[in-house]
């Protein structure tokens, strides 16, 4: 089946766009989480974060800044921003086009992350220790 995103950037799909350079297209998210949610894609299609390339990855985040900024001065409701990307069905991805969501946030609109239960003790050093030379191991 075809990818709705690579659809969206032929441009046989509609979508409002925002933003558009080399790499990226910023279009409105069709089913938005607040008024103002914005999808950063890369042109290129990379299904995750692990397939997109360097040039790709290096170019989404100056672009989700550009349209940060065109947020906060648009006058609509952003008192915060959250960036957020999903990566695999487990961890909620939809749409498997690498995709950075912005999304505008407000006091009390309800939005927010769910931590699991147990949540709020501080790790051990060793634990962290433990856990960092794994992740450095495997760089
Ligand atoms: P995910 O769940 O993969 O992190 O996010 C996918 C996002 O894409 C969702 O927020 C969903 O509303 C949005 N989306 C899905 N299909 C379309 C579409 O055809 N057009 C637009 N503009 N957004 C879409
Ligand atoms: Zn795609």
């Amino acid at each position: 089946m075809a990818c709705i995103f690579c659809e969206i950037i032929a441009g046989r799909m509609p979508a409002h766009r925002v933003y558009e350079d080399e790499f990226c297209l910023a279009f409105m998210d069709i089913m938005p989480i607040s008024s103002g949610h914005v999808l950063v894609i890369p042109r290129e299609h990379a299904a995750n974060i692990w397939e997109l390339s360097q040039q790709a990855s290096a170019a989404l985040l100056p672009a989700a800044q550009k349209i940060a900024t065109a947020l906060q001065k648009s006058g609509l409701p952003c008192e915060g921003i959250n960036l957020f990307m999903a990566n695999n069905a487990v961890a909620g991805q939809s749409v498997f086009h690498a995709h950075l969501h912005i999304v505008p946030r407000v006091q009390g609109d309800g939005f927010g992350l769910r931590f699991p239960p147990g949540y709020g003790q501080t790790a051990s050093n060793a634990a962290l220790q433990e856990l960092a030379q794994r992740i450095r191991a495997a760089q």
